[in-house]
């Protein structure tokens, strides 16, 4: 892609309406556009992230057996009215809206009740049953502060999984599987060695649940994590007989703040017995079908690594995640120098680096600082003092020192750098 088709601008100045540092970055590195607080739109390059972060939850939710659907946002009132949860002393954060004719329609916060309602047409055996369905859909919720920019929208990019199962034991072999399915997801998204998971409270229809709690100091949770176990309890279940049933030493934990990036809920057959969906066994009984649900915040994600990775001069992407793997920077309008800049960014193409090709007229200096607030992980310059040396200029973002390498392993060097 060449800069001067990509659809960006860049701003120096840090937009006085925005708190949060990782909606600042993300805007003046021309990644969103705030709409409203706690509503952001995606430019071209934000986008990109948003689907690259979606990428890796989507191999991992198939790689368990999830299928991705896309359900409405627009929803039935009566289908949360079966559940209980249409009130809004229930649920205080709705949305809601009106058909012409005074119909009150839902604007989904979450899938629960429309998802099982639907798949009412789809089960009734157990031979039908388990089925994993998954999105990844834009929540609203009526979010009373909005200040942690993409980490707490009003408007935000969910992953939800939802399972049905035949009984408790098929529904905790799965439970575990989402588990160890989400670690890696973390893991492949550059946070896996910040992020613990960690005991929670159930909500009201089961005992406990799990969440993922990335450490950042700009978490609005608080937990308290053993390091060695690699486990971390959240401080609203923090107390001496969960610590001992956990098998946790009090004196080894720490307290930190943390983000959730994701939970595990078990809901047993509160909702599908709520909506009447069951199955009938083997025996010919009818049988309740036992749920959960599993959430990963997509955005919020994307809002932390923007945040967790930044330097002081600007955004610093993993190479999986970034929109580019390069930022090719040509400077000067000398022929040859054009020349081989278009050669190297047709050799990075062919070799599947993906690359945003600065071939704008301008200074060296604002290229750079360009380069560094947009954080792609590797920026190469084509100057007339490289075209002297036979080499191109590498540099890794975060780093401090350039290195002058052959355009053959240059591409070996970004190549062998992918991790995942
Ligand atoms: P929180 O306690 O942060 O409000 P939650 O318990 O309401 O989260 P869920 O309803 O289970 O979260 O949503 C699943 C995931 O979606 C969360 O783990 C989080 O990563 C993300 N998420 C929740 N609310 C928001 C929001 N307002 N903005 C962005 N991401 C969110
Ligand atoms: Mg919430």
């Amino acid at each position: 892609m060449r800069r001067t088709q990509l659809f960006v601008k860049t701003r120096r100045e840090t937009p006085g309406d925005e708190p949060s540092l990782n909606a600042q970055l993300l805007i003046k590195a021309g990644y969103v556009h705030k709409e409203l607080a706690g509503v952001y739109s995606y430019l071209p390059m934000g986008k990109a992230v948003i689907d690259n972060i979606s990428k890796v939850i989507r191999e991992e939710m198939d790689s368990i057996g999830g299928n991705e659907v896309l359900m409405s946002t627009l929803q039935n009132k009566e289908l949360w009215q079966a559940s209980g949860r249409w009130d809004d002393r229930v649920v205080d954060s709705w949305f809601k809206t009106k058909l012409t004719n005074g119909t009150e329609l839902g604007i989904g916060f979450s899938h629960e009740e429309p998802l099982t309602n639907a798949l009412k047409h789809f089960i009734n055996s157990y031979k039908d049953l388990p089925v994993y369905p998954y999105q990844i859909q834009t929540k609203f919720r009526n979010e009373l502060r909005a200040k942690s920019g993409l980490m707490r929208g009003r408007e935000f990019l969910m992953k939800d999984l939802y399972s049905y199962s035949r009984s408790a034991a098929e529904h905790e072999a799965f439970y575990e599987k989402v588990s160890e399915a989400y670690l890696k997801i973390y893991n492949r998204l550059g946070l896996g060695a910040i992020t613990y998971k960690t005991f929670a409270s159930g909500g009201v229809f089961s005992e406990f649940s799990h969440e993922f709690q990335t450490l950042s100091h700009v978490g609005e949770d608080t937990v308290f994590v053993d390091e060695d176990k690699k486990f971390a309890v959240n401080k609203e279940v923090y107390n001496d007989e969960t610590l001992v049933k956990l098998g946790l030493d009090k004196s080894k934990l720490v307290e930190q703040k943390a983000v959730e990036v994701g939970n595990i809920f078990s809901l047993g057959s509160k909702y599908s017995d709520a909506l009447g969906l069951y199955f009938v066994d083997e025996e010919g009984e009818k049988q309740s079908i036992i749920m959960g649900c599993y959430g990963i915040g997509v955005s919020r994600i994307m809002g932390l690594l923007a945040e967790h990775f930044a330097d002081k001069d600007g955004l610093v992407w993993p190479q999986n995640i970034a929109p580019f793997e390069v930022y090719l920077a040509k400077l000067g309008l000398d022929p040859s120098v054009i020349g081989e800049a278009d050669t190297v960014y047709n050799r990075l193409t062919e070799r599947g680096i993906s690359v945003v090709y600065d071939d704008r007229d301008i200074r060296a200096g604002e290229m750079f600082a360009d380069a560094d607030l947009m954080g792609m992980p590797y920026r190469i310059v084509v100057s007339q003092k490289t075209l002297g040396t036979g080499n191109l200029e590498l540099k890794k973002r975060g780093e401090q020192a350039a290195q002058s390498v052959s355009l053959d392993n240059l591409v070996e060097i970004i190549l062998n750098a992918r991790k995942y």
